[in-house]
């Protein structure tokens, strides 16, 4: 049974592209087609196209100038720059320092880089997703070449204090360089690298309402980064291949339309997130809250149904049009349970079926209405054939119910 109806509750691992990007784009593909390292005019056209990108993009994360703006094809092409880029050099400084819930674009590159040498700390969380920060400052020492930590956790929304952590890493260690995933922060909460410390900062424009395949990296003036891709003298030789001009165009407007609905990301979307979390929660008993954490952005919730199995919830939604997630889309196709809540240490009975709803600037509240009105119900018949029947009851005994 397939539903026309779609309810798109999965933003944190894409979004719906804004037809305003979508329109400034389509110039470039077949009117000003030229490369922008042309000599001629027509070329020329684009290189000034790319130069007003970077300068909106500079803005959108508070750089200081444009030179510290790459363009690349993704958040994680912006990850493995960073993280590559940095440490190509002094062998004896062979110690990095991550968290247990970044995402597999970083965490993969570390695990690649421990066999490479590296001895790498993994900072945990706590049961509300929240950073144990102080595993990160007792772990920095003379030999610490890079710390990186997400600025937002794609599946709980949980928010890190980047700029307190990058503050204390550099007064014990000012030659450690400091890497941010930023890539759930941008265009959900405000980004402003100036007067902080952050060396580099990775964002994505498919998170953001611009298309799959963009992202850029912000480099501080003062850092040598070693390019991943190395060919033409494009991004300033640091990232050869030749630009995107049309995506590049596109994340820019994304960029601007970030900043004019940050208000509506604090205000409606925030409500309707949390209108649809209380919802869930009180109406459906064996409902518990994973991303818990205090500071989180305003999209995202992730809800766990205990007894229940997380990919059946999943199946059961999208038979009536609803969008959503169990752990990271990059993880899903495995059965394992997410990494993230493994590491806050989210119970058995709960892990399998967490699901995560991650909210836009396009969900409205008829949709948020038509989600609290059934997804109970697939719930509710999901738990009369659960095999866990004696701790359900027990739980409902619990709450009162029975
Ligand atoms: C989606 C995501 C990425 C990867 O970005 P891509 O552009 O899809 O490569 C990196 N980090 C986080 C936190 C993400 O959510």
């Amino acid at each position: 049974m397939t539903n026309s109806k779609l309810i798109y509750l999965d933003n944190n691992a894409t979004t719906k592209v804004d037809d305003r990007v979508v329109e400034v784009m389509m110039p470039y593909f077949s009117q000003y087609y030229g490369n922008p390292s042309s000599i001629y005019e027509f070329g020329g056209k684009n290189a000034n196209a790319i130069k007003d990108s970077r300068e909106i993009i500079k803005d959108f994360i508070g750089a200081k100038n444009q030179k510290e703006i790459l363009f690349t094809a993704s958040g994680s092409e912006s990850a493995n720059t960073a993280i590559r880029g940095v440490l190509s050099g002094d062998r004896s400084k062979n110690h990095i320092i991550t968290t247990k819930v970044e995402h597999p674009c970083v965490l993969n590159v570390y695990k690649q880089l421990e066999k490479e040498g590296y001895n790498v700390t993994y900072a945990s969380v706590n049961s509300s997703g929240e950073l144990n920060v102080e595993e990160i400052y007792d772990a920095v020492n003379e030999k610490t070449a890079l710390v990186s930590v997400m600025y937002a956790n794609n599946e709980t929304g949980a928010i890190f204090p980047v700029e307190k952590i990058v503050e204390k890493v550099k007064s014990i260690n000012p030659n450690t360089k400091v890497y941010v995933d930023a890539v759930q922060a941008a265009g959900k909460i405000n980004i402003n690298v100036k007067d902080t410390q952050i060396d580099m900062l990775g964002i994505s424009g498919h998170k953001f309402h611009a298309p799959k395949g963009i992202g850029a990296l912000y480099v501080k003036s003062s850092v040598l980064l070693t390019p991943l891709i190395i060919g033409g003298h494009q991004e300033n030789g640091r990232r050869a291949g030749t630009e995107n001009v049309p995506f590049i165009v596109g994340m820019a407007k994304a960029a601007l339309l970030a900043q004019e609905y940050q208000n509506v990301e604090d205000t409606k979307v925030k409500y309707l997130r949390d209108k649809l979390e209380t919802g869930l929660l009180s109406k459906i008993y064996n409902a518990r809250l994973n991303s818990s954490a205090s500071i989180r952005v305003p999209n995202t919730t992730n809800i766990g149904f205990e007894y229940i199995e997380g990919e059946l919830i999943l199946l059961n939604m999208n038979d009536i049009g609803i969008c959503a997630s169990s752990g990271s889309a990059c993880t899903s196709g495995s059965l394992d349970p997410s990494h993230v809540l493994k590491a806050m240490g989210i119970p058995f009975t709960a892990l399998h079926g967490s699901i995560r709803f991650s909210l836009s600037r396009y969900t409205t509240e008829d949709e948020i209405d038509y989600a609290l009105e059934n997804i109970p119900p697939i719930i509710e018949k999901l738990n009369n054939i659960s095999p866990f029947q004696n701790e359900l009851k027990e739980l409902k005994r619990r709450k009162g119910l029975i």
